[in-house]
């Protein structure tokens, strides 16, 4: 019923259906345990024979009312909130694979990801192979071994602005009989939904765009039910044979297209427990209530911003799939018609010191380790959020030492260009 409505209705009335007499708003449900009146019922839930709240870690109402409107919007079959974009990443990731095992990703993707693949998922036993995004499906293709478990790719990179070949990476993992995990931070699913190109899950920083108004950390889970796991189970033994923490429950089994959620929420959550607090899924669903205004806003402004920065002589290059010479200008008018999203990625002539004269003299724009909300905010990864790469990585992660992230807030597209104009004068 739901996915029949259009993604601006689900924005406004997706998830939470109140009854005859409820409250229009989900109620934050802020309780950390629910109470019932015989022990046999609270054991079924306990078996995953019922379907009921017993303790936040697991679920919550008015985190699960949030987390249908998101899965309503990408179209999946379910979604789980968790307390970070990073958290998602890593259950989305962690919930198929284990100790062993192996799974390949983009190198176009947010530097937080690259270290939780790169590093801390290898102290786990879990290695990942980088692959140029840009490369042919053959050459994409020779990372791949016995032990792969996923592919995984960020709808548009964050910082490098790049635009993901959803069904190339889609046709390449199915061919190796493993899902397509999509982070659809940047783009939303207001300007893209990347189940209808292929993708078989999706995660969030819903701390971006979802929230819109730099509130609180969160992210998000997205299954689309599409992967048919049984038909590789002897990859995906964890959701294919037995859970012995669960009296030998198997999840296709008992669960079909709702098994790869089940065992995320019933499994992961239940034992790593990055749950978000009510409140905040209640202050997420705020933001989601206006993201595809806000989208609409942040896309045009992008566009004025990136033409001026275009435009001027101090700019070495620039970053936005808006922009016709973009080399990602054909991909973006394929997955991205609406519009992209509010991130541009530039380089002023000069060095490095040209970058941060430049930042320094902002006054409207904050600089600020964040991205995607109402506020215009800059940052340069190579001083900021990717210090810890060396240049080696910097470079293999597709980051120019130059590079200045630019995120187009929701303000006048005038007076964001007014202060641009300025800054550039100072250097
Ligand atoms: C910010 C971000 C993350 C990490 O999310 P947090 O909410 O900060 O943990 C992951 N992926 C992308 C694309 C991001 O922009």
């Amino acid at each position: 019923m739901e996915k029949k409505l259009k993604p601006s209705t689900l924005c406004v009335r997706g998830g939470w259906k109140p009854k005859n007499g409820e409250p229009v708003q989900p109620p934050i449900v802020q309780c950390t345990t629910f109470k019932y009146d015989n022990t046999e019922e609270m054991a079924m839930l306990f078996d995953l024979k019922k379907e009921g709240y017993f303790y936040t870690r697991l679920q919550n109402p008015t985190s699960d009312s949030v987390a249908a409107k998101i899965a309503a919007l990408e179209g999946g079959v379910g979604g789980m909130l968790t307390s970070s974009g990073q958290a998602a990443n890593f259950y989305a990731i962690f919930n198929i694979c284990q100790a062993g095992d192996h799974f390949v990703t983009s190198n176009e993707i947010y530097g937080g990801t690259y270290n939780l693949f790169g590093v801390t998922m290898k102290k786990l036993g879990i290695e990942c192979t980088f692959v140029n995004q840009d490369a042919s499906e053959e050459e994409i293709q020779k990372a791949f071994r016995p032990n792969t478990k996923a592919l995984f790719g960020e709808t548009i990179s964050n910082p490098g602005c790049r635009v993901l070949d959803i069904e190339k990476f889609a046709r390449i993992a199915h061919r190796n009989g493993v899902p397509l995990i999509i982070d659809n931070t940047f783009a939303t699913p207001i300007n893209c939904r990347p189940f209808e190109w292929g993708c078989d899950i999706v995660t969030h920083s819903t701390t971006k765009y979802m929230d819109g108004h730099a509130t609180q950390v969160g992210g998000c889970v997205v299954d689309s039910g599409n992967f048919d796991w049984d038909a590789h189970a002897d990859k995906f033994l964890g959701l294919t044979t037995p859970d012995e923490s669960y009296h030998g429950l198997t999840y296709t089994k008992a669960f079909g297209k709702g098994a790869y959620m089940t065992k995320l929420v019933a499994q992961l959550m239940r034992d790593l427990g990055s749950t978000p607090s009510p409140h905040n899924a209640f202050m997420l669903n705020i933001g989601l209530e206006t993201l595809h205004l806000r989208m609409q806003r942040h896309c045009e402004n992008a566009q004025k911003v990136a033409e001026f920065l275009h435009a001027d002589p101090h700019v070495a290059w620039i970053r936005y799939c808006g922009l016709k010479d973009d080399a990602d200008y054909e991909l973006g008018q394929k997955y991205l018609p609406n519009g992209s999203c509010g991130v541009l990625a530039f380089g002023l002539k000069g060095d490095r010191d040209t970058a941060i004269k430049f930042m320094d003299s902002l006054r409207l724009v904050n600089i600020a380790t964040h991205v995607a909300d109402a506020r215009s905010c800059v940052l340069h990864p190579a001083s900021h959020t990717h210090r810890q790469l060396s240049d080696e990585q910097l470079r293999e992660a597709g980051i120019a030492p130059d590079l200045i992230r630019f995120s187009v807030g929701i303000e006048d597209a005038d007076d964001i260009i007014d202060d641009l104009k300025q800054a550039l004068t100072q250097i």
